[in-house]
């Protein structure tokens, strides 16, 4: 019996839809046909949800609206020849727009390559201009690993496309399932900062300007940054303009939107900060007569090449918009003192084995991110029940403990003013209990 088991073969359609779960793939678009209806079946069979379309291009379309969507590739599943080539579209579209998308085209058997076989044609090479990554896996069980590199070639970076091409004979084609090794699923990207002392400049430039504006692009609604960025226009008060796909990072109905006066605020801004939109057509090349022949920008892009391009940036903000935006706030040390810019200076000084009690409602979200902890149990805050007024009490208890079982171990409190208001007078009990 264990002979059978250890000799399971698997095909490889089967070994693809094993892969594309693994990488947390939830949905494939396409038609079916020869020489891939049994990669849908399996794909199905996994737990992806396969939407059949009418058309690839319509598939390639919707595909990467999802990956716009959810930050993770969806598949648009070809047949061969014609199929492919229906998809470039929405691969062309997808990586216009900065958008991950995974195509998976069916080809020829590898018989009969050369030989004119049905539906025959180059596609790797073809996909290339379409694409960031073009290849065929060099065998079945090499799949995983193409697969992993399809996703992460398509999210990390400047998002964009990946295309895998798989010949008839290899979806048919066996392979011992102990053979196989399935790559960890690829991460989110990692978070990529700006240099501090560029950053540092730009919000100088920021202080100083006279008609400052923020131009929200998609790229933002993209990296998921509007928590920072709603907090960013709220604390510094500068007007922004969102792009078409940009709207809704800040609500359209915000005081400070100032699309209903979009030329003009464009004509008169002195110093802009592009949060991920290219200067392209959309917003007229950067140059006059819709814009000051004067105006300077400060350009945040996670893609070096893109820095430059029609207007070279006064300060260049190479990184992710989530990260440079946090960065941005916390060298902002104009008064009153934004959170990002209290916490940073918090930061410095916080011991890295500190246990820390923090509440209050942007005093606690904010903190999460910007106070580290590298221990467990550290960590008290207003928990399951959003509960404030915890802190002082938990304050005690956390120096209570630190004096008995780990002395030396500091306690820090950062409190917001209202949840500090609910029980600010257990200082007294903290004094009483020689615990400050
Ligand atoms: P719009 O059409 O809204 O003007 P574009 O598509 O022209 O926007 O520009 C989007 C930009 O956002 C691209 O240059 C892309 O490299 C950039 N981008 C995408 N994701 C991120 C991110 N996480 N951080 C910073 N820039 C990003």
């Amino acid at each position: 019996k264990r002979q059978i088991i250890d000799d399971h073969e698997v095909d490889g359609a089967t070994v693809l839809a094993r892969a594309l779960k693994e990488q947390g793939i939830q949905y494939m678009f396409g038609i079916v046909g020869v020489p891939v209806f049994e990669i849908a079946t399996a794909a199905q069979a996994a737990g992806i949800k396969f939407i059949s379309m009418r058309n690839e291009q319509a598939a390639s379309y919707a595909a990467s609206a999802i990956g716009f969507l959810t930050r993770r590739p969806a598949v648009c599943l070809t047949v061969s020849g014609p199929g492919v080539i229906h998809a470039f579209a929405g691969m062309a579209n997808a990586q216009e727009n900065c958008w991950p998308l995974i195509v998976i085209g069916g080809s020829c058997d590898r018989n009969q390559e050369s030989m004119g076989g049905f539906q025959e044609y180059p596609q790797v090479e073809q996909a290339r201009p379409y694409c960031k990554f073009s290849a065929r896996p060099s065998s079945v069980d090499k799949i995983p690993f193409y697969i992993e590199k399809a996703v992460r070639q398509s999210t990390f970076g400047r998002p964009g496309v990946s295309y895998i091409d798989l010949p008839g004979d290899m979806i048919a084609g066996r392979v011992p399932e102990k053979s196989l090794r399935f790559i960890h699923s690829c991460p989110s990207p990692p978070l990529m900062c700006a240099s501090m002392s560029s950053v540092v400049k730009a919000v100088d430039l920021l202080i100083g300007a006279q008609k400052p504006l923020i131009v929200i692009g998609k790229g933002a609604a993209y990296s998921g940054a509007e928590w920072v960025i709603r907090d960013l226009v709220d604390t510094t008060r500068l007007p922004f303009l969102p792009t078409p796909m940009g709207k809704g990072v800040v609500p359209d109905n915000h005081p400070l939107c100032v699309a209903a006066a979009r030329s003009k605020a464009l004509q008169e801004a002195d110093l802009v900060l592009l949060l991920g939109a290219r200067l392209n057509w959309i917003l007229h090349f950067g140059a006059p007569p819709r814009f000051r022949p004067d105006v300077k920008i400060i350009q945040v892009d996670i893609c070096a090449e893109e820095i430059g391009n029609n207007v070279y940036p006064v300060v260049p903000l190479l990184g992710d918009i989530s990260a440079v935006v946090q960065q941005a706030m916390s060298a902002d040390h104009s008064v009153p003192l934004n959170y990002y810019a209290a916490f940073s200076e918090i930061q410095k000084v916080l011991p890295k084995d500190c246990m820390i009690v923090n509440e209050g409602s942007n005093t606690m979200d904010i903190g999460r991110t910007m106070m580290p902890n590298i221990l467990p149990r550290h960590r008290l805050d207003a928990g399951t029940f959003g509960t404030m007024g915890v802190g002082i009490g938990f304050a005690v208890a956390a120096a209570i403990w630190c004096r008995d079982y780990a002395p030396g171990k500091r306690v820090v409190c950062v409190e917001g003013d209202s949840a500090f208001g609910f029980s600010g007078m257990e200082i007294e009990t903290l004094t009483r209990n020689d615990l400050l």
